[in-house]
């Protein structure tokens, strides 16, 4: 997501960030390029006229203007602005004083209700320690509610239903009860949704609502849409009041006009994203990281967390004394390509990494997932003496790995070639770190 939007603006900064001196007419310009960046990004006209003026006014501010580095000062000002515009810190979710903890998802049919109230369970049984039930109040397709029980049975987590004959609201109010006797200390109903905005849906909304008095009424938006989501999401507020926005399908070509506008246009956060189908791929929103890697600054924090939540431990500290001794081996390496697998898709990864958008051939990050298949092909037709000591692989050990692996010799060579680049680039790393150590100690 936001490819273009990043582009645009990370080509905007570049120029300006390098000036020894900025003029009122560099930050005019400067403030041109931004405007048409957002607007081709599908924001809200409304919310770019707003950015634009707060950039451009603390932009030509005295302090800024006269102080040594006023481009970096710029770059800065975009970045709060961008942070502030997507609600400024990440709004976490309320749990009720006494369980259980009522979420009620909403939104139109295909945003992702349904798909999200299963990554939700999975978010808060995993970090949060809870033990949610998932209730089906989508009444109107029995596919629905198997949709539930279907993700219910593959996540291990209980689903209450009453069939399609039974209100919403009577099936919230017995889930609810269910939830008390049961000790579930969150309970996520997971309602119907129509193609449009309409009156009927939103007066059932409305009487579930009244009945269950959620702690949180998350409306599930796809990011896709782009200013229809900002539309949607305005008129489930006005009608029956929302605490939050759960914006999906992030992981798509989505421009990001909505997850740029819709804090400004309806004062409520966004407290998730959907970054895929998977059960996995919820994340919570935080506005400063997003901000962050559409600037091209990368978001070292979300890429540390998810390595702490993927990669295990022991393995990691067995890698480091390897490197250390220098026993790296090609199975370790083959390891490691698999624990960088787990995180994610590559190309997701990579945008983590600061800098990384700067590397020729990246900046569109086709990273082919393939690519990692064909190098664990290579790995895996290599006999163990081979992993552990590759200078052995002469030319006709090579042509053997080619073919056992469907591969090309090119492609064995290619890869060699990067694990003894690796190598020495890791040998460079500890001899530096050797070096800072010793330094360090000196009085
Ligand atoms: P509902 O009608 O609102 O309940 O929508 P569903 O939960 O049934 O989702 C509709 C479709 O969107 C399904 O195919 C989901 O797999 C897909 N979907 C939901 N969230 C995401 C997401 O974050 N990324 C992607 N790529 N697809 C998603
Ligand atoms: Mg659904």
């Amino acid at each position: 997501a936001f490819e273009g939007l990043a582009q645009r603006l990370q080509g905007t900064l570049q120029k300006i960030k390098g000036k020894g001196k900025i003029s009122e007419a560099d930050v005019k310009e400067m403030m041109r390029e931004v405007r048409f960046a957002l607007i081709e990004a599908d924001v809200n006209l409304k919310v770019v006229k707003e950015f634009v003026k707060t950039v451009s006014e603390r932009a030509v501010g005295q302090d800024v203007m006269k102080s040594l580095t006023p481009g970096q000062q710029v770059v800065k000002i975009v970045k709060d602005e961008l942070t502030n515009l997507m609600g400024g810190e990440q709004n976490p979710i309320q749990f009720a004083r006494k369980s259980p903890t009522v979420i009620m998802m909403v939104g139109l049919q295909g945003a992702g209700k349904t798909t999200t109230t299963g990554k939700l369970a999975t978010v808060l049984r995993k970090r949060h320690n809870k033990k949610p039930l998932l209730v089906a109040a989508d009444v109107y397709r029995p596919a629905a509610i198997q949709q539930l029980e279907t993700l219910g049975k593959q996540l291990t987590m209980p689903v209450f239903s009453l069939g399609t004959d039974v209100s919403p609201v009577e099936i919230a109010r017995q889930a609810i009860a269910e939830a008390e006797k049961e000790h579930h200390d969150v309970v996520i109903i997971d309602t119907a949704g129509r193609l449009h905005v309409d009156e009927n849906l939103m007066q059932e909304l409305k009487d579930i609502r009244e009945l269950s008095k959620p702690d949180e009424v998350f409306l599930v938006v796809d990011a896709m849409t782009g200013q229809d989501a900002v539309n949607v999401a305005k008129s489930f507020d006005e009608a029956i009041g929302i605490t939050g926005v759960v914006l999906t399908k992030l992981d798509g070509d989505t421009r990001g006009g909505a997850a740029l506008s819709i804090r400004s246009v309806t004062q409520k956060p966004i407290k998730f994203v959907g970054m895929g189908e998977k059960m996995d791929a919820l994340e919570p929103f935080h506005p400063e990281r997003m901000a962050s890697r559409i600037l091209g600054m990368g978001d070292v924090m979300s890429l540390i967390e998810k390595a702490q939540e993927n990669v295990d431990e022991e393995k990691a500290k067995e890698l480091e004394q390897k490197f250390r001794t220098q026993t790296f081996t090609l199975d370790d390496f083959l390891d490691q390509l698999q624990q960088v697998k787990k995180m994610g898709p590559l190309d997701e990864i990579l945008k983590m990494m600061p800098g990384m958008n700067k590397i020729k051939g990246l900046e569109n990050a086709q990273v082919d997932e393939s690519q990692m298949g064909r190098v664990e092909a290579v790995i895996r037709s290599m006999t163990t003496a081979e992993r552990t000591t590759p200078e052995i692989i002469n030319a006709s050990r090579r042509k053997r790995i080619a073919k056992g692996s469907g591969t090309s010799i090119q492609e064995v060579n290619r890869l060699l070639k990067q694990f003894e680049d690796m190598k020495k680039m890791v040998k460079q790393m500890t001899n530096m770190q050797q070096k800072g150590k010793k330094k360090m100690k000196m009085p």
